[in-house]
């Protein structure tokens, strides 16, 4: 499976942008910047898949609370360490997990203390306290390519944002938005670019990729019988969301002229 920063299982994701104040002045990693940079594909394409959305942060405080995922790349720690006036090492050992199945990403540490396991910056009165260097998984949102479908968009309105199509949001700068939502797919991209699976994982895929294979060389017959998502229900829920991200990589690889 691949690593995921949207943890709806668990009921939050970890993104406040909870200071709308800042929310057009993302704080993006380096590695992020300068790709998007020397990319440049333009922001239509962004721009078209954002649409009407609208968005204003409350300061609920909501998705920074409960156990959830924040990553933050080796610039962002670095980065956090200064501004924290903490030695890397220490700022690691304190703040972050020790191990990560992303190259160049860690994912921080959930304040243990707190009855919810909070972020570990999250303050009692739900404002961040690395506010200025928070990553940019938590300066993008709600702009995240994985938002911009429909049915995930209502869902994370339904379950973690009550300011998704607030009633109170502004109209939405999309040029702004648009440049968070390029970030935040750039960064994506490299996560799952960098991601190493486990040997479970490894062998999981490959049998479903085998049986894949199998299913396709099966008669015409069967396919039209079924249907193609009868077809396609062969595999198991993993392969099936790596399928879905295979097909949404290949679009946001369109739209950024990346080479897969
Ligand atoms: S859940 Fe939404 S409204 Fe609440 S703090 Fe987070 S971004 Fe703001
Ligand atoms: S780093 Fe800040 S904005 Fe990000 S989840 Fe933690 S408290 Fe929220």
């Amino acid at each position: 499976m691949w690593p995921s920063r949207n943890t709806k299982k668990a009921g939050r994701t970890r993104t406040a942008s909870n200071d709308t104040s800042e929310a057009a002045a993302p704080a993006p990693a380096a590695g992020a910047a300068a790709a998007a940079a020397a990319l440049d594909p333009g922001l239509e394409a962004f721009k078209a898949l954002i649409g009407e959305r609208r968005f204003t942060c409350t300061q609920c405080g909501k998705c920074c609370t409960g156990a959830g995922e924040v990553w933050v790349s080796d610039a962002e720690a670095a980065n956090i360490a200064r501004h924290l006036n903490l030695p890397l090492a220490r700022f690691l050992a304190l703040h972050c997990h020790a191990y990560s199945r992303v190259e160049g990403f860690r994912l921080l540490r959930s304040n243990m203390d707190s009855e919810t396991r909070d972020c570990t910056f999250l303050r009692p009165d739900n404002t961040c306290a690395i506010h200025p260097v928070r990553p940019l998984q938590c300066s993008t949102y709600p702009w995240w390519p994985e938002l911009m479908d429909d049915k995930e968009w209502q869902l994370e309105k339904d379950t973690i944002c009550e300011g998704f199509d607030h009633a109170e949001a502004p109209p939405t700068d999309l040029h702004a938005a648009a440049q968070q939502l390029k970030l935040a797919t750039i960064q994506e991209y490299q996560k799952r670019l960098a991601y190493k699976p486990s040997r479970k994982q490894s062998k999981k895929a490959a049998a479903a990729a085998q049986q894949q294979a199998g299913s396709s060389s099966s008669s015409s017959r069967t396919v039209k019988a079924h249907g193609a998502g009868q077809a396609k229900a062969g595999g198991s829920s993993s392969s099936n969301s790596d399928v879905s991200w295979q097909e949404k990589l290949r679009k946001l690889q369109g739209m950024l002229d990346f080479e897969g």
